[in-house]
């Protein structure tokens, strides 16, 4: 069943106390709010501890920004999923575009990165999206299909029932340049159709697909009042707690 989804990605940002005092406020602002969506938090790595000690609060999910294409042993500063899982972190946020373009993942790594996550049990959010030369060439929906295509079809149905997309058009993200309510429903849309075509209706009507990039209090209800929109993955407004409430209430209103 489709549900509404906000996921808070920190990306590189704060001091440990920077981030026990956001946690700390969170809980504190969702206990009072009790939004009904599910949200979802994704702090640094040497945070995630910090984090997963708030859980039995049981007001949010735990989620990594990244994990490792490989099982465990002799991969220097990596960190697999089978670690996270020992440390209660439920979600995985995979194949972020400052990933595909600062780290050179690439299709055939996402996809062991998808496979690991599985293996141990955790949900992979996983982002696709056009650069803005992309979108102006009109090539937006071929990127999106291939990236789609190339992570995620070689699941069976039962693996891709676990999956979460994100729709993180790259012009948008960090930029203030958000995708009109129309341009995020209609690839929300044609994300589906695809998801049709490689299995069928029913998967692709309860695919959970959220939007990202430059999602912020001002624009969350009309981003997520379009048909086929679950939600938002958040970057910057993720790190005010008053705007990622924000943010949370409106999902929770649709
Ligand atoms: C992101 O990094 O996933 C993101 C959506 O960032 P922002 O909200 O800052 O555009």
């Amino acid at each position: 069943m489709r549900r509404k989804i906000v996921a808070g990605n920190w990306k590189m940002n704060l001091s440990f106390t920077d981030a026990e005092d956001l946690i700390n406020d969170l809980l504190d602002t969702l206990d009072e709010e009790k939004p009904t969506a599910e949200v979802i938090i994704c702090p640094p790595y040497p945070y995630l501890e910090l984090a997963t000690d708030y859980m039995e609060e049981n007001l949010f999910k735990i989620g990594a920004q990244n994990i490792s294409s490989f099982d465990a042993g002799a991969y220097t500063g990596e960190v697999s999923a089978s670690m996270l899982k020992s440390m209660d972190v439920t979600h995985c946020i995979i194949g972020h575009s400052e990933r595909r373009k600062y780290f050179n993942e690439d299709d055939k790594m996402l996809t062991a990165k998808v496979n690991q996550a599985l293996a141990h049990q955790l949900t992979p959010i996983f982002c696709v999206g056009e650069s803005l030369p992309e979108r102006e060439a009109g090539k937006d929906k071929e990127v999106v299909r291939r990236q789609v295509r190339h992570g995620l079809f070689h699941l069976d149905t039962v693996e891709f029932a676990r999956i979460i997309i994100a729709y993180e058009p790259v012009w948008a993200i960090g930029t203030g340049m958000t995708a009109t309510p129309e341009q995020a429903k209609d690839m929300h849309a044609y994300i589906r159709t695809l998801i049709a075509e490689r299995y069928d209706e029913k998967v692709a009507e309860e695919t959970m697909i959220l939007y990202g990039g430059s999602c912020n209090s001002e624009n969350a209800t009309d981003l997520f009042s379009q048909e086929g929109i679950d939600g938002g993955l958040i970057g910057g407004a993720s790190l005010k707690v008053d705007e990622f409430i924000s943010i949370c209430k409106q999902a929770s209103a649709k």
